[in-house]
């Protein structure tokens, strides 16, 4: 579509203006006087007229949001394009919070296109999220037909989120242990105070606490038939490993403590 400018409305564009729109009035009015037309190519008419109304208010005001969200897509090529900041800092947030499974291969190509880091990563994220919905999409078929670079593209992403998943489950898991061995060692000190008696089967009265369960595995262990039978047992394994590790690292004075294996 063609676009008309005069000098005098476009004088009132100075402030907000794209520097490349504003160099391509520059070039033609040398040429033509006063009037000047560009030539807007692969854009819809009210894409276009979005985009004008927003040059002219220079902002995008609450309300105008679902405007920029209509045009979404379209808006951040042409601020892209026309090297509008503001404006492709909002189509573009308007599209990443528009965003389907349906439409983000489509929108991770237009964000690599228009260098859109923020869109580019949150496409990345929900074909991550929900690849089943991302296949059957339009976008990814026509990808796996036509566009290899960008499906080997798509594939990477996906395997580095997989990994990146795995890794976090991976450190969750070793906090998890540690949390658990944290509090084993403190139901240790609890069990076996070190100025006083050991407190045996009797309830912990610290807050919180969770003495139980190894005063629970204490008792198992008095009693457990297989702790002396070829391969053992699982839960008494577990609990002369705990008096081990107490024993690694008790701080008490000698002959002070009374947890088992120590000293
Ligand atoms: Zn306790
Ligand atoms: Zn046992
Ligand atoms: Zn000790």
């Amino acid at each position: 579509m063609l676009l008309t400018f005069w000098f005098g409305i476009w004088r009132q564009l100075q402030a907000s203006a794209s520097p490349v729109l504003e160099r391509m009035i520059d070039r033609a009015r040398r040429g033509w006087g006063a009037d000047c037309t560009i030539r807007v190519l692969g854009v819809s008419f009210d894409a276009v007229r979005a985009f004008l109304h927003f040059l002219y208010s220079a902002k995008v005001a609450p309300e105008e949001e679902e405007l920029v969200g209509a045009h979404g897509a379209q808006l951040l090529a042409l601020a892209h394009a026309y090297r509008v900041g503001w404006l492709k800092r909002a189509a573009e947030a308007a599209v990443s919070a528009r965003l389907t499974p349906e439409r983000a291969v489509d929108m991770l190509k237009l964000a690599r296109l228009c260098d859109a880091r923020r869109l580019y990563l949150r496409c990345a994220r929900l074909a991550a999220k929900d690849f089943s919905a991302v296949e059957r999409s339009d976008g990814w078929r026509f990808a796996r037909r036509h566009d290899a670079a960008l499906q080997l593209e798509l594939l990477q992403l996906l395997e580095d989120a997989d990994q990146r998943k795995e890794r976090w489950a991976r450190e969750r898991a070793a906090q998890e242990a540690c949390r658990q061995l944290g509090e084993a060692m403190a139901s240790l000190d609890h069990i076996f105070p070190s100025d006083g008696p050991a407190r045996g089967d009797a309830p912990c009265d610290k807050a919180g606490c969770t003495c139980r369960g190894l005063q629970l595995l204490m008792r198992h262990f008095a009693t457990c038939a297989r702790k002396a039978a070829p391969g053992g047992c699982a839960r008494c394994k577990r609990m002369l490993q705990l008096f081990r590790l107490h024993a690694s690292v008790c701080d008490r004075p000698d002959k002070a403590c009374r947890v088992p294996l120590c000293r």
